[in-house]
Order: structure tokens, then C-alpha cells, then sequence
């Protein structure tokens, strides 16, 4: 008997595939399945869109202050610098091919002198990537299943999908908090820098200066985390993609400015939001030798060994022209240049706090980031206020729900725009009293 008789005999007979022969179509990872549809992006697409149909005329006035992205131009020194590798690309001379998996060697020197001058971080720590949302979901593939991870909330979402997808989690609950997570709450009282959790975990996120609060830590409830990672030996993931904006110079832009943090903490960096690299891609991630994992048995491994082990199998390098337009943000026209940068987006947000401020309306952030956070009026929640900002003065911020139960409330007003769009927003705002 042919095999596709044999086949058509049994689905005929059962109308499904026959359990033996189910290993040999592809299975998908299941964990998938649980992610709740990115719910807030698509939500506020669909708003937008709507209003847009109902109100053509008003929508062209429409100002977005909702996405996480920059606006202005990337420094010239970074675009020369890029310019003239993609030039050493077309010599026989100077061509290069693959580089090394880490990153070449004058950029991570670059790095750990300008970047971590004085903190004890080597070139050898820092590993290049094409960005910090890659790193920050990729790095759960060095840490083995079972482990407790907690995440604040609100929270940067990619935190919470990556695990999902490694099937560190459950289903998601009514208000789309995954089982097996622990959420720290961030909330107006604790000034979104959370408690320290009673019981022991062995992961935690935490991003400072955050998105989406806009909010910082300072040092000593820094300190404060190092103690509880050292005393429960649990690892410390410090996302410090918004360190460029700290205008204080009391808050930490590193966590490796806190002692001990150099035997718990891994800290991912990106160019997205200093450089303007959004579009460009470079970032790293830090791990000094000293920050270990157990095993199942109790030996104590060098986190380190097992991220270069996957960076080299998984990953083949940043671009060679990004790593050289990375290299000269560290020049000394580079650093005027994000300078620059930084002031114009920090000026941005404290006309944005202002305006809120002048609505009557609580807000935090904005200082040190580049993130307003701002409470909505009593009895008007997030979403209602999306609706009012839209439809009142056709300025599109993003609901704090988007971010987790605890956003609930709140919206976040981006300062990554124009000066005009910033300033018209302002206009707009006050008349909206
Ligand atoms: C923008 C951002 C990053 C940077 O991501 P890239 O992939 O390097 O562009 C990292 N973390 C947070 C929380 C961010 O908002």
C-alpha cells in the first residue's frame, strides 16, 4: 500500500492527522498563543483612524506626542564618521568583512572609557549589538527555566513578552497580568520607583531613567536594590537606555556607579536615544566578569562566558559603518552634538510639564527623561483622556493603561518633537482649560 493511500485511509477514518504522525509537522511554540494582542499601539491606530474619518478637517491639525521615537537629525559627526567606513568598504585596501561578534575592539574601548569612565567596566565587559530591545528580550536565552522574574508596572512591554515567549509565564489574567510574574507597583506615592519585594526573586527588570514614567532612582533606592539582588543572589537587569537625559548629577546613570552592582547587574545601553540611532541601530550590553549564575547543582558560572558563547553563535556583528558613527558620538563633536540633542528634547519636555501643569494636572517626570507622565483629571481615565487630548485640541498622547494595570489613570506625553509641534501643543493645551 502506497504511503498516501495509507494516509487518506486514516483521515478519511478519523478526519485528523493520526497522533503518531503529528511530530512531523511543525510545531509551533505555544507559548506565543498567550501574548495578549499588542493591544496599545494597534488601539490608538484605530482612534486616530476613526477620528480621522469623522473629522477630516480638524484630523489635519493633528500633533502625535505618543511614540517612543526621536525627531531631529543625527549628529554630523556620526553621519561623517559612517560616510567615510562605507568609503572603506568599497577599497580592496580597507574593505572589511565580518568583524568580531562582540564588536570591534575600537568601539568598545570607546566606550568603556567614555561611557564608564572611573566605574571599573572594561572593553572586554561590552558587547555591540544592533539594539537594546533585541538585548533585553535575548538575554533570557542564558538563564535556564523556573526562575522568579519580576517586572515593574508599568512597565516597558518587551520585558514582559520576551518572557512570555521563553515560557516563563502562565496565561494572562482579566487585567493582562501574566501568572508566574511578579509586578512591582509603581505608583504617585512610592514616586514609580517601587518597593522592595518581600519575598525572593531571582530576575529583575528595572529601567531608570524610565519609560513610561519619565521618573528616576536615585541612588540610595539604587542602593537599596543592589542589597536585595546581593542578599537573595538574584540578577539585576538595568535598562539605562534614557541615562543621556539625567540633568541631576545626584541621580546614577549607571548602576555600576552603585558598589556591588559589579557582582549582580547586567545594564543595557543604546545610541537610539542619545544619537538619534533609531533608524542607525548600535547598542550594548554590559556584563562585568563578576556577575554569576548558578547552576542546577550549585556552580557558580560567569554570566558573561554564556552571553559571548550566544553572541557568537546567534549574532555576527554590528554594521561596521554603525559601529564608526557609534565611535564618533563619543568625539568631542559628537558629545556637543548630543548635547545638543538633549537639551532641545529637555527643553520640549519642560514646556510639556508646564502646560500640564497649567491644566491643573499632577505630573511627574520630564526632568530627567524625555518622558511627561501625567495624572489625569478625577474620574477620568486613561483612555477617556486619549479621547479628550484627541478630540479637544487633536494632540495624540498615549494612555498609561497601555503599560500595565498600574498606568491605569495616567498618559505619557512624549518630548521627542519638534519645537513647533511642542510649542503648538502648549498653545493648545492651555486653551483647553
Ligand atoms: C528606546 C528604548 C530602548 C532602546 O532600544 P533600541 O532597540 O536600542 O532602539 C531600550 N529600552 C527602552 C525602555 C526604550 O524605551
Amino acid at each position: 500500500m502506497a504511503r498516501g493511500d495509507f494516509v487518506g485511509v486514516i483521515s478519511i477514518a478519523t478526519r485528523a492527522w493520526p497522533r503518531y504522525l503529528v511530530p512531523i509537522m511543525a510545531r509551533i511554540n505555544e507559548n506565543f498563543q498567550k501574548l495578549k494582542a499588542g493591544y496599545l499601539f494597534p488601539e490608538i491606530a484605530r482612534r486616530v483612524n476613526a477620528y480621522t474619518d469623522a473629522e477630516p478637517e480638524k484630523a489635519k491639525r493633528l500633533i502625535r506626542c505618543g511614540i517612543g521615537d526621536v525627531t531631529e537629525p543625527v549628529p554630523v559627526a556620526a553621519r561623517e564618521a559612517m560616510k567615510k567606513a562605507v568609503d572603506e568598504l568599497g577599497d580592496r585596501g580597507s574593505f572589511r568583512g565580518y568583524g568580531p561578534e562582540q564588536g570591534y575592539p575600537f568601539l568598545r574601548e570607546s566606550i568603556a572609557q567614555n561611557a564608564y569612565e572611573g566605574l571599573g567596566i572594561e572593553a572586554g565587559d561590552i558587547y555591540v549589538s544592533d539594539g537594546s530591545k533585541c538585548d533585553s528580550g535575548n538575554i533570557l536565552d542564558i538563564f535556564g527555566q523556573g526562575n522568579k522574574i519580576a517586572v515593574t508596572d508599568p512597565v516597558y512591554p518587551v520585558y514582559v513578552d520576551t518572557n512570555v515567549m521563553a515560557g516563563n509565564t502562565g496565561e494572562a489574567n482579566e487585567a493582562g497580568e501574566y501568572e508566574g510574574l511578579i509586578y512591582l507597583k509603581c505608583t504617585a506615592e512610592n514616586g514609580f520607583v517601587p518597593a522592595i519585594p518581600e519575598e525572593k526573586v531571582d530576575l529583575i527588570y528595572l529601567c531608570y531613567p524610565n519609560n513610561p514614567t519619565g521618573t528616576t532612582a536615585t541612588r540610595e533606592q539604587l542602593e537599596e536594590w543592589v542589597a536585595y539582588a546581593l542578599k537573595n543572589d538574584a540578577v539585576i537587569l538595568y535598562d539605562a537606555a534614557y541615562e543621556a537625559f539625567v540633568q541631576d548629577d545626584s541621580i546614577p546613570r549607571s548602576i555600576y556607579e552603585i558598589e556591588g552592582a559589579h557582582k549582580c547587574a547586567i545594564e543595557f545601553r543604546s545610541f537610539s536615544k542619545n544619537g538619534g540611532f533609531t533608524g542607525v541601530r548600535c547598542a550594548y550590553t554590559v556584563i562585568p566578569e563578576t556577575v554569576t549564575g548558578s547552576t542546577g547543582s550549585g556552580e557558580r558560572v560567569p554570566l558573561k562566558d554564556l552571553w559571548g558563547r550566544r553572541h557568537s553563535t546567534k549574532f555576527n556583528g554590528a554594521s561596521y559603518p554603525v559601529q564608526r558613527g557609534a565611535e564618533a558620538i563619543y568625539s568631542e563633536a559628537g558629545k556637543a552634538e548630543v548635547a545638543e540633542l538633549v537639551k532641545h528634547y529637555m527643553t520640549n519636555a519642560k514646556l510639556l510639564r508646564e502646560a500640564c501643569e497649567g491644566l491643573g494636572l499632577k505630573v511627574w517626570g520630564g526632568e530627567n527623561a524625555p518622558y511627561v507622565w501625567v495624572g489625569c483629571p478625577e474620574g477620568v481615565t486613561s483612555w477617556g483622556m486619549f479621547d479628550k487630548m484627541l478630540e479637544g485640541a487633536q494632540v495624540v498622547v498615549t494612555p498609561g493603561a497601555g503599560f500595565g494595570a498600574a498606568g491605569e489613570g495616567f498618559f505619557r506625553i512624549s518630548a521627542f518633537n519638534s519645537r513647533e509641534n511642542v510649542e503648538e501643543v502648549c498653545r493648545r493645551l492651555s486653551s483647553m482649560v
